[in-house]
């Protein structure tokens, strides 16, 4: 699939007509700040509107509405004839499309894939309307909050990974004959989400996505910085005494686990990312 790179001055058809031409088919990724602001946008708890709502423990969206004329499911929050009901606390995802968001080298790049701008075939009547540069549509979709908070979640699962890391390379697993827990590692990144739910377990889900936080949850930054200290606690009070190579191995891998499943709510490629960390890890003595 052929990637076209934008800055923020590239000049689109960008205005969104919100015919939500958009809302049937895709897979919308969420985090944890993104629930939250869905259900009070919904004004119902976070865990109920990931019960009702969400896949594989609130990572992503549902889509199970009236299929459109291709067959395509619409969006769990879709009403028909009236478009996007919860517009307000919509996702990043959605208030990009059809922009998507790399980081490299702490940047973000704006993208779109194909050769063919989306909303020209699907939502004609763009044609018509103004032409905006990339900017000044993120503006006008008040993008900056949800941008903060992706942003602050990459920080976080980096976070939760690097315990993974120290417990196989610092504590003595990897300088024995371990071979298994990079192996498990590799599987993890290719592990469907609902395989990787299921090893995660209940308890470790809630607190990665719905945690019990609820000081200034307006604020991305302050919200996000918050459940990576409870997120860190958690870790430390559970693994923290682990001992044995076995319970080491165990540690690092559900570890990895947690910061792949939150990679994959974050929309990130979670092959590429563990054989990148397997990688890593090897460069620093781990055997495979
Ligand atoms: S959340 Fe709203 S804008 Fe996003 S896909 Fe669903 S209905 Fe469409």
């Amino acid at each position: 699939m052929q990637i076209t790179k934008l800055n923020s001055k590239s000049i689109l058809p960008l205005t969104c007509t919100r015919s939500g031409t958009c809302c049937f088919g895709k897979a919308v990724m969420l985090n944890p700040w993104e629930l939250l602001r869905f259900s009070k946008e919904k004004k119902i708890t976070p865990r109920e509107f990931r019960d009702l709502y969400c896949e594989f423990g609130g990572i992503q969206l549902r889509f199970d509405g009236k299929p459109d004329k291709k067959g395509q499911k619409a969006c769990s929050q879709y009403v028909d004839g009236f478009g996007c009901s919860v517009h307000e606390g919509r996702p990043l995802a959605c208030r990009l499309y059809p922009l998507g968001r790399q980081i490299q080298f702490d940047k973000a790049q704006y993208i779109f894939e194909g050769t063919k701008f989306p909303c020209l075939t699907d939502c004609v009547e763009v044609l018509d309307l103004p032409k905006l540069s990339v900017g000044e549509y993120l503006k006008g979709q008040e993008a900056d909050a949800f941008e903060k908070a992706q942003d602050e979640y990459l920080i976080i699962m980096q976070n939760i990974a690097d315990i993974g890391f120290e417990l196989l390379l610092d504590s003595g697993l990897a300088a024995s004959v371990d071979m298994k827990t990079l192996a498990v590692w590799r599987e993890l990144g290719k592990e469907p989400p609902e395989l990787l739910v299921k090893r995660i377990g209940k308890a470790w889900l809630d607190c990665l996505m719905i945690p019990d936080i609820t000081i200034d949850t307006e604020n991305p930054i302050t919200f996000a910085q918050k459940h990576n200290d409870l997120l860190l606690l958690k870790l430390q009070e559970n693994f923290g005494s682990s001992q044995t190579l076995q319970e080491l191995h165990e540690a690092s891998v559900l570890i990895i686990g947690v910061a792949l499943h939150l990679a994959r709510g974050l929309g990130a490629d979670t092959k590429g990312i563990s054989e990148h960390w397997i990688e890593t890890a090897k460069s620093h003595g781990a055997k495979e």
